[in-house]
């Protein structure tokens, strides 16, 4: 098969021709229909202290077309076009009986390979895409799963204000599911106004471009009729935490979705005058990704607005490094199979 094969940090990834896999015990090989570009895929292969190493292929947001079962594998066919969760556990662990793979202790990251014509998946965890659902949609389907489960752990009170810091997919995606799962008025916060556009199609109400206010707290304020309750945490830069506690109401809860390797830096003082609740979240259960599934099949499109563009495995690897640039792309497709 051909596939999208890192070189080192530094290097762009090269076209290689790699044996097909096979799937083992509990795992379904998919032939790739559409694998999405991750800003996680990005940091992944550009920061030094990353784990993965050369020689490795990644793509962790995809959906395609069961060809080949594993062993014990009784649950999907052949045929069955899916969108599976990229860790693969054990299979029959509390964890993973529970759709949390990543909990389980023999966690496995590295068997997914989305920039690739083919990948084995693990059985448990593939949603079957349910009719009227395409492979991009599937392959949509993991980072809103991921701000399905913020906005599920935010337990909002209906008619709440929410703001999102971050417009990229997973800030985008928390406004999504804020809109849908009670709160009456959303407001995402960006830089500049370059993703208003995907945050008004994907449920915000209100959009602020941080570099065009001198009071922040204000325009937040004055968008949602007060301070949020809940504020959702999608920039993932050192000190994003600390400025969601200086927007958040008292009593009120920041879920924290980005991702930074630096120390996290916030102001004790105003964190335990405003009584501040911070939940961390990390990717998503099963049920995250069945429901989004049943959510964009009951005729709920918005989410294919985030998708920008679409690229043949051959085109990917200049188009991946064009992304480490400022660029006015949301989520970049990969079809390995070209599109069609
Ligand atoms: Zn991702
Ligand atoms: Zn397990």
């Amino acid at each position: 098969m051909k596939a999208a094969v890192f070189q080192g940090i530094g290097r762009p990834l090269s076209i290689e021709e790699r044996p097909d896999p096979t799937p083992g015990p509990g795992e379904v090989l998919i032939r790739v229909g559409r694998a999405g570009i991750c800003g996680s895929d990005l940091h992944m292969t550009s920061e030094p202290d990353t784990t993965i190493v050369a020689g490795t292929i990644i793509g962790h947001e995809l959906a395609g077309e069961i060809v080949a079962l594993g062993a014990g594998v009784t649950r999907l066919r052949l045929g069955d076009h899916v969108a599976p969760m990229p860790f693969v556990g054990c299979g029959h662990c509390a964890a993973c009986e529970d759709g949390r793979p990543h909990h389980c202790a023999q966690t496995r990251f590295d068997v997914v390979t989305g920039f690739a014509q083919y990948s084995r998946v693990g059985a448990n965890d593939c949603v079957v895409l349910p009719p009227g659902l395409t492979d991009e949609d599937g392959a949509l389907i993991e980072p809103l799963a991921v701000g399905l489960q913020g906005v599920r752990k935010a337990r909002l009170r209906v008619g709440c204000r929410a703001l999102v810091l971050g417009a990229g997919p997973i800030g985008l995606a928390s406004s999504f599911w804020a809109r849908r799962l009670g709160a009456s008025r959303v407001a995402v916060m960006a830089n500049s106004h370059r993703r208003e556009r995907f945050a008004r199609e994907m449920g915000a109400t209100h959009f602020i471009a941080q570099g065009e206010t001198a009071d922040p707290a204000g325009a937040i304020r004055d968008a949602l009729g007060g301070p949020p309750e809940v504020v959702f945490e999608a920039v993932g830069v050192a000190g994003a935490v600390g400025k969601a506690m200086e927007y958040v109401a008292p009593r009120g809860t920041i879920i924290a979705l980005g991702f930074t390797t630096e120390p996290e830096t916030y102001s004790c003082t105003v964190a335990i005058m405003k009584e501040v609740r911070v939940l961390f979240s990390m990717v998503y259960e099963r049920r995250d990704f069945q429901y989004t599934a049943e959510v964009m099949a009951a005729g709920d499109h918005a989410p294919r607005a985030m998708i920008t563009d679409t690229v043949s495995l051959d085109a990917m690897p200049w188009r991946f490094e064009d992304l480490r640039g400022a660029n006015a792309d949301c989520k970049v497709m990969v079809a390995p199979w070209g599109a069609g």
